[in-house]
Order: structure tokens, then sequence, then C-alpha cells
């Protein structure tokens, strides 16, 4: 008889890299492995995803208080400082487990946790979350960062295998300053990322054919083996998960409009717009003449005072009065997913976080990519240029995207016939996101008992 086999997955800190690693769960108990998701931070999180998961066990590392005091020079420092310190209780943790688990599958900050994993014999194998794209450019990345600082070289062009051209103001904002701390961080992570046994991937392999290729070449680290790449997405967040079962108003709303008439606009966990770019937004939004589903937040000037936005004073002057008809305003946050997969959902302006992309793509919305931070401006590039499944925002570099600009691509995606082309693309590429996790020969599908038969 078969061993029964054993995972311990390890989410970096925050909710947005512990919720990945619960979907990846899922689809290991789906395989009948076991799972422990070991949690260093995130205890309310994690408790209430153990009330609604209980397959899963979810065990708390206890980590010595560091940098409480300490001032990082980016929040990601932080992370690595706080990782790092959880790894004697990581170590104390897995060897504890008698038989020793079969994998420890971590992500993408917590490189540390390979050399844990290296002493205790336990293959490690990196969950990465963002596209695969973005992968093939993280392992190259040490054989191929430019001299000079990228902020001081923006339109410089920078070429990496099964990408397409970036230039240096897009590529990843943690890698802009060669001189910094959180630069060098990175960069040694990503010089130790072949380390690992391999990589799982939320993505799939039709969409990021090219990618895929250049990785299994081995182009993207020269000189060493790349670690094989297994495609097992598109893991999304289901809708509805905020467990009271009623659907949100704005459902309602869409209930009422026209099939693919209403532009989304949503910008993730974190995306904050000044009172300008609200306004330019919302001029915008009422020259196009469409129907719009807006998140908005309070700009950060009036953090302070509250979370909550005012929008009678934020927003141009009788402007809610005007589109009350065809427009809907929400405060902070929308019931994404749910929104994204209503047929009256007909064009998404993101700000291209991976998930957010996933959504789009599986929900069949054609996007306009609005980057706003991270490795958003990366995601872009590989939207819009590799898979088409997105047009940019002009000016998204710049200190305001104008009202035209946005009217402009509002229309383009509306109501152009290069909009149509491009629809047409998303309606194959939700069937391809279908396909991939298909039971028994889906490529995620495979790819997924591929990687298990390797355990
Ligand atoms: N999200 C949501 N409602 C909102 C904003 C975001 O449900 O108003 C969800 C979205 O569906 C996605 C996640 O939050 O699953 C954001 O992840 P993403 O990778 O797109 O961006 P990040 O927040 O990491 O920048």
């Amino acid at each position: 008889i078969e061993k029964h086999k054993t995972v311990v997955l390890y989410p970096s800190l925050g909710v947005g890299h512990l919720n990945p690693m619960v979907e990846l769960a899922k689809v290991f108990l789906s395989r009948g492995v076991a799972v422990i998701i070991a949690v260093v931070d995130s205890p309310d999180a994690m408790a209430r995803l153990a009330t609604t998961n209980p397959d899963i066990t979810f065990r708390h590392l206890p980590v010595p208080l560091t940098g409480r005091d300490q001032q990082y020079s980016h929040p990601i420092m932080r992370t690595i400082d706080v990782l790092r310190a959880a790894s004697p209780a990581l170590r104390g943790f897995l060897r504890g487990q008698v038989p020793a688990v079969d994998a420890l599958v971590v992500d993408m900050f917590c490189t540390d946790a390979l050399d844990v994993a290296a002493e205790l014999g336990v293959p490690a194998y990196f969950f990465f979350t963002s596209a695969l794209a973005d992968l093939a450019v993280m392992l190259h990345l040490p054989y191929n960062f430019p001299a000079a600082s990228l902020k001081d070289v923006p339109e410089a062009v920078l070429r990496f295998p099964g990408v397409p051209p970036i230039r240096a103001m897009d590529m990843a904002t943690t890698v802009q300053d060669r001189e910094s701390d959180i630069a060098r961080a990175r960069l040694r992570q990503c010089a130790r990322m072949p380390e690992a046994r391999g990589f799982l991937v939320n993505t799939f392999d039709w969409l990021e054919a090219r990618a895929l290729k250049a990785l299994r070449c081995g182009l993207c680290t020269p000189g060493r083996p790349t670690p094989p790449v297994y495609c097992i997405g598109p893991l999304v967040l289901p809708g509805n998960t905020d467990g009271s079962g009623e659907r949100h108003a704005c459902l309602e709303w869409l209930d009422t409009q026209p099939s693919r008439s209403v532009v989304f606009l949503s910008f993730g966990s974190m995306g904050i717009f000044s009172e300008a770019q609200l306004r330019e937004i919302a001029s915008g939004l009422e020259n196009s003449g469409h129907m719009f589903l807006w998140v908005v937040r309070n700009p950060p000037e009036h953090q302070s005072k509250s979370i909550e936005p005012d929008m009678e004073a934020l927003l141009p002057e009788g402007f809610l009065e005007r589109t009350r008809e065809r427009g809907y305003v929400m405060k902070n946050w929308a019931p994404q997913m749910e929104v994204l997969q209503h047929d009256a959902v007909g064009a998404f302006v993101t700000h291209c976080g991976w998930n957010s992309a996933l959504e789009g793509i599986v929900s069949g919305v054609l996007m306009i990519c609005w980057p706003l931070y991270s490795e958003q401006r990366m995601n872009k590039v590989h939207m819009v240029e590799e898979m088409k499944v997105g047009v940019v925002m002009e000016g998204y570099e710049e200190e305001l995207v104008k009202a035209e600009e946005l009217e402009a691509k509002v229309r383009l995606v509306m109501e152009s016939e290069e909009g149509n082309k491009l629809r047409e693309r998303l309606v194959v590429a939700k069937e391809m996101a279908v396909d991939a996790l298909k039971e028994g020969g889906g490529s995620s599908d495979v790819a997924f008992d591929q990687f298990l038969r390797g355990l």
C-alpha cells in the first residue's frame, strides 16, 4: 500500500499570502494528500480559515518578536527578517513530524526555509503566485542585472528569455534601485530560487507557453539546471467568501443591467489614488457614457481622518447625481470574483495583481491594465503583449492618468472593432482555463499528478 503523503505549506506574512496557500491546500486534499499549513503571523485569519477548512491542519509557529522597534527601508525587508527569525521554529516543527513530511512548499519570500529543508532532507518547492513570465524574469535577473540602477535608465529595454522586452521602468518596484537593501535582498533570493526541487505556479500552460518553453529549455538559468515547473492553475478564490450567504447589493444592481454593458474598476487590496486622480477617473467614466461599477478608497491625503471615503466631497460636484442611473460607486471593497462572473460585466480596469488578472481571464472579461505597485508593471507587459488579454491605460507611469485617456480606453474596449477582436481572445482564454483544470487530462491536472509522482 502506498504511504499516505503529507506536505507542509509555508506562506509568507499576511493574508494575501495565506489565502493562496489555502487554495493550494485544497488541491492537495482533493488528491488525498494531507496538508499542514505552518503560519507565522495573521492569527485571526488563520483561526477563521481553520473553521471554514476543517480538513486542513493549521500550525502557528511562534516567532521571537523581531523588528518591533526597527525601522525598515521596505516592508518586504521586515518580512524577510521575520521569516528568518521563524526558521528555528520551522525546523523544530518539521523535526517533530514522524514520519518525516514528504515536501515543504514555500512562497517566494521564504528563501531561508530552503536551508531548513536542506538540513532536514525534506524536498522544498516554491509555490509561485505571480505569472510564470515573472518567474522567468526573476530567475534570469541575477544573470542580467544592469550595471546602472533601473530608475536611472527608465527607458532601457531589458531582455529575458521567453518574455517580451521590458522597459526598466516596468520592472518590479523592489529592484529599481540597485543600491537599495531591498534590491540586494531580492536579487539574493532570486539567485537561490533554483535550489528548490521545483516550482508550482498559479497559471496554466496555454496562457504562458513561451515562458514555459524558455524555462523548460533551461534558458533562464544558464549554467545550472532549472528545476521543473508545474503550471497548476488557475487557482482563484471562489466568490462569496464572507460566509454570510447573502448576495451583495452591487450584484442585485448588476442584475438590472444588460449583458456585457458594465465597466468594473477595482485595484487590488491596496490600490489607492489621490483625490485629483479620482476626479479624472470620474470625468472619464461620465464622458464615456458607459455603465460602471467602481470601487473607491479614501485618498492617502485623507486616510488619517477616515478609511471611509466621503464620496460627495471627493468626486466632482453633481457626479453621483448625474450618473445615478448608470453608475454604482462602492466604498473600499467589492466581491470581485462574483462581480467578474456576472454576465453584465463587459470590461475590467485592473491594477494587474496576478490574482485579479487570473480572475479576469477565468471570467472571460477584457482588461484595461493600470499597474500600480510591486510586479504589476511586468504583469501589464505580459498581459498586453504576450497573453493579449488586455490593453494598457497610457499614463500609468505619470502622475495622473487623464480623463480623456480613461474615456478613450473604455470606448475602445466597449465599442470598437479592436475591442471586439480582443474579446474573442478572452472567450478562448476562458475556455482554455477551464480545460486546463479538467480532471484526467487538463494540463494543470496532469502537471499536478506529475509533481505528486515525484514526491
Ligand atoms: N479583491 C476583492 N475586492 C476588492 C479588491 C480586491 O475581492 O475590492 C480581491 C481580488 O478578487 C483578488 C485579491 O483581492 O483575489 C487581490 O489580489 P491581487 O493579486 O489581484 O492584488 P494585490 O492585492 O495582491 O495587489
